[in-house]
């Protein structure tokens, strides 16, 4: 039978399931196109807050990336909006042009964030929380820091203002209610949470309403009805979402607040369905992920086949991913003459709970602090059981009912088989069981991959971990998370044994650490690339195959599927002849833009990727080579003119910057490697946030490391001061090739130091000779090794493959792993 032809407008959370299941139940059923206006693959949206606050990036919270597209055939224009359902035609269109014909069609295109329309809403400053553009935005206000007024305090108004003042900026939150998160939390609940956030340095203003946001060009404050005026570089509007349903009103479906739905989430026209955010079913309408994701397992079935599956409403929890804050809200909790409400405070603890019952059934709960029985209450409210008979202890939770003892895994060992243990992806107590023992699971990493229970937000990795300890017994030990699916192993643990065997081949590996995968994925083939390149130089031959497609084609791949090259320019210096040769290149190939990146090079953007050994060779014949603008290896070093030209250098920073840059260039590292020099502590070259900055002073030169001014933004930790260049050359070198051999792939030299200890760092680097001396001559050795020019190597012809023009671009190219800023 030929396939059918399913179309998805919209990429978000909801599709995303709706797709898991659809492969699971009907793998060859259609043929799949998915429109989605966000220039993305499908990612947890909700996981946007610990990026924000910089527990998480952007790489981390992928559900889907390219390659899960790949292997299911599924068309995905990223970037491209849908603009119109032609429902006669069976056809959609997008804003560029691209058609698509369809037998079934999906709705699913989310929410749009409410934006009040107050004098001044639409200054170049002001922001709304919804997707990945806005954290960038709100990234780069922070790095400029100021204060930020978020209005709007619920669950996302309180996630963006914790996020900001993590990312150093003075923050004021303004909710024009008398108490926080009234929706979700009752007023004693409310004062608590705003008693926290107090205590971290957040000023709340509640009953405060927005009159205008003021400044000329861009923010600059925020002015409420009272007259009282905020100061403010950053507005954060996160006051609410309005499901996006003009395109299915526009197509003739009916809608009400959301795009009207049955039980099925079939629409109007049987023939289109809608769910996520946008849908309405049964006149209500869903903010919270759990809900639309039963919505996808049910739209799931109906597309797969017939299906009697249905979609029925129930309360989801409430939680907020902040650090440290606990609290649990779940049902009605407002006040009514045939509730009653049975509360608990424990002033000392800052810990307070309501439970609020109905002809002696719990139809609410309220936790604050300890939340531990949250789960346990929502048990009852979804069973109507009647709790007559533990009234009494009802309040002090379930480990106190029935004579049970106080163990934590009592309560969760008299969870029943159905009681729900991830809210966020829906799943149960009897579904992680059997995951288990059916598939012998043993980490928590598998008992994700299998299950997704605490894959989302992760607030109940704890439960989770309780149900694996109660079904495993004295087979679980928490163990360190795999670095990725394939193997239980960790980062470390692979490095670790990588050396104690001696293992030198990518199957190597795989074979002696027994791999649960014949040829691993996306995530560990890279990573093993490295670590075997680090730790075996000149014995291990690189893997082109497991590097992406950046490094396989050694130019940045940027978003209409061209390249950009980026010469390198030793300090940041040039001459005429480069620049001329650069300029006859940009001729000769009708290359449409030359920039000038933040790291002092020139990034000619637009190259055809089949012209780019052309363009390397005439760029070779000047002689420059490549930049390594796409490597995790060394980019730049930043110089400023220092005492060739300055007042003010005390220093030669330009030289001292090309000395490093020729020594150091070429090397593999886990991470990118950015580096500075600047004259004097004018600090004009920004040595304060690379990876490894030099300091001219008076007396010699400081070291500085540790810096990061992309996404995470944080400032250098000094290491020292020493007198000479050599000094500074070999102690730049042994730092890098310990963070070499210990960093784990993708990350950072920050977050590696972070993670050893910068006492740790320093006494191996700077206060022991030997150890600085050891790591110095590894690098050396590796060096020998690694300083190829990959263009002249492939204009000489090897990897031609690479560049011959390809029919339908590679969608995998444009992982967000992959694609590298310019610098
Ligand atoms: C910062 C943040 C934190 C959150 N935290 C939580 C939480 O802790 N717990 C929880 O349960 N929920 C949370 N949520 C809510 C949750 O993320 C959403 O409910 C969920 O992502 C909605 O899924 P969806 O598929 O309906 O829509 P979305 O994920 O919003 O996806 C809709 C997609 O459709 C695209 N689109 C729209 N119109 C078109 C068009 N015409 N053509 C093509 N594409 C289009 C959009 O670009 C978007 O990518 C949070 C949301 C945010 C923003
Ligand atoms: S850092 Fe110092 S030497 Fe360099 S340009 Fe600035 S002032 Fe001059
Ligand atoms: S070059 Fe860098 S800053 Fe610019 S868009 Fe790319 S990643 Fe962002």
């Amino acid at each position: 039978m030929s396939k059918q032809r399913l179309v998805i407008i919209g990429n978000g959370m909801a599709p995303g399931r709706l797709l898991e299941h659809l492969f699971e139940a009907a793998p060859d059923a259609y043929d799949v196109t998915v429109f989605n206006a966000e220039p993305r693959v499908n990612y947890d949206r909700i996981m946007l807050s610990p990026v924000l606050s910089g527990e998480k990036t952007f790489e981390d919270i992928i559900i889907h990336g390219d390659a899960w597209y790949e292997e299911r055939g599924i068309t995905l224009h990223r970037g491209e909006k849908v603009t119109g359902i032609d429902r006669e035609a069976r056809s959609v269109t997008g804003a560029s042009g691209i058609t698509a014909q369809y037998d079934k069609l999906v709705i699913a295109t989310g929410s749009s964030p409410f934006i009040i329309p107050v004098p001044g809403h639409k200054l170049p400053g002001v922001l709304a929380y919804r997707d990945l553009d806005d954290v960038d935005g709100m990234l780069r206000a922070a790095s400029r820091g100021g204060r930020a007024v978020v209005i709007g305090g619920g669950l996302l108004g309180l996630e963006a203002a914790a996020g900001l003042k993590s990312r150093g900026m003075e923050v004021t939150v303004l909710h024009l209610m008398p108490t926080l998160m009234e929706r979700q939390l009752d007023p004693a609940a409310g004062y608590l949470l705003q008693k926290e956030l107090e205590r971290r340095g957040i000023e709340v203003r509640c009953g405060a309403n927005t009159k205008a946001i003021l400044g000329e060009t861009e923010v600059e404050g925020v002015e409420l009805e009272d007259g009282t005026v905020i100061e403010a570089s950053l507005v954060v509007m996160a006051v609410g979402i309005r499901p996006s349903i003009d395109l299915a009103r526009e197509a003739g479906l009916a809608v009400g607040r959301g795009i009207q739905t049955d039980a099925a989430l079939r629409t109007s026209d049987p023939d289109i369905f809608s769910l996520g955010e946008c849908a309405e079913v049964d006149g209500r309408v869903y903010g919270l992920v759990a809900p639309l994701y039963q919505m996808a397992n049910v739209a799931a079935e109906h597309l797969a086949g017939p299906s009697e599956a249905a979609f029925a409403h129930a309360e989801t929890p409430t939680k907020l991913k902040v650090t440290g804050i606990n609290l649990y809200s779940v049902g009605d909790f407002g006040d009514g003459p045939d509730r009653e409400d049975v509360v608990l405070r424990d002033a000392a603890r800052g810990s307070y709970r309501r439970v609020i019952l109905q002809d002696n059934r719990v139809i609410g709960a309220v936790l604050y602090g300890d939340v531990a029985d949250g789960m346990w209450y929502n048990e009852l409210l979804k069973s109507g059981e009647d709790v007559s008979a533990m009234r009494d202890t009802l309040i002090f939770g379930q480990a106190h009912q029935g004579g049970a003892s106080a163990d934590p895994l009592a309560a969760v060992a008299n969870l029943s088989a159905d009681a729900e243990i991830c809210g966020c992806n829906g799943v149960c107590k009897g579904k992680i069981v059997q995951a288990i023992t059916e598939k012998g699971l043993s980490t928590l990493g598998e008992v994700r991959a299998h299950t997704k229970a605490s894959a989302s937000c992760g607030n109940c990795t704890g439960l989770v971990e309780s149900v694996m300890a109660l079904t495993l017994g004295d087979g679980f030990a928490k163990k360190a998370e795999g670095m990725c699916g394939c193997t239980g192993l960790g980062h470390g643990e692979v490095r670790r044994l990588i050396k104690a065997q001696g293992l030198k081949s990518i199957p190597a590996v795989m074979q002696e650490l027994e791999w649960k995968t014949s040829h691993g994925c996306a995530k560990c083939r890279p990573a093993l690339n490295y670590y075997l390149l680090s730790d075996w130089p000149g014995e291990y031959k690189d893997d082109q195959q497991s590097r992406f497609i950046n490094e396989r084609v050694h130019a940045n791949i940027q978003k209409d599927g061209t390249y950009s090259v980026v010469p390198r320019m030793w300090g940041g210096m040039t001459s005429a002849d480069e620049l001329r040769a650069i300029a006859d290149v940009v001729d000769k190939f009708a290359i449409p833009d030359v920039k000038v990146t933040g790291g002092q090079r020139i990034d000619l953007l637009g190259v055809k990727k089949e012209d780019l050994p052309a363009v390397w060779a005439d760029l070779n014949a000047a002689g420059l080579v490549s930049g390594h603008a796409y490597a995790k290896g060394l980019r730049t070093v930043k110089t400023c003119v220092g005492s060739t030209w300055c007042r003010f250098g005390t220093q030669d920073s330009t030289g001292l910057g090309i000395k490093l840059e020729k020594f150091l260039w070429g090397s593999w590292t886990p991470a990118k490697v950015k580096l500075a020099v600047t004259g004097c502590p004018r600090n004009c070259a920004e040595a304060t946030c690379k990876d490894i900055g030099v300091i001219c002073v008076d007396s010699g030169y400081e070291i500085v490391y540790g810096g990061a001014a992309g996404l995470h933004i944080q400032g250098t930790t000094k290491l020292g001061t020493v007198k000479t260049e050599e000094e500074v050359i070999e102690i730049a070198a042994a730092m890098t090739q310990m963070y070499r051999e210990q960093g784990y792939y993708l990350e950072r030299i920050y977050k590696w130091a972070d993670r050893v200890g910068y006492d740790m760092v320093k006494a191996a680097i700077l206060d022991d000779l030997d150890s600085r001396r050891a790591y110095y001559e590894r690098f050396v050795f590796s060096q020998q090794f690694a300083q190829t020019d990959p263009w002249s190597e492939r204009v000489s012809g090897v990897d031609k493959h690479e560049f011959k023009p390809l029919a339908v671009f590679g969608e995998e190219a444009k992982t967000p792993a992959s694609v590298e800023p310019a610098e």
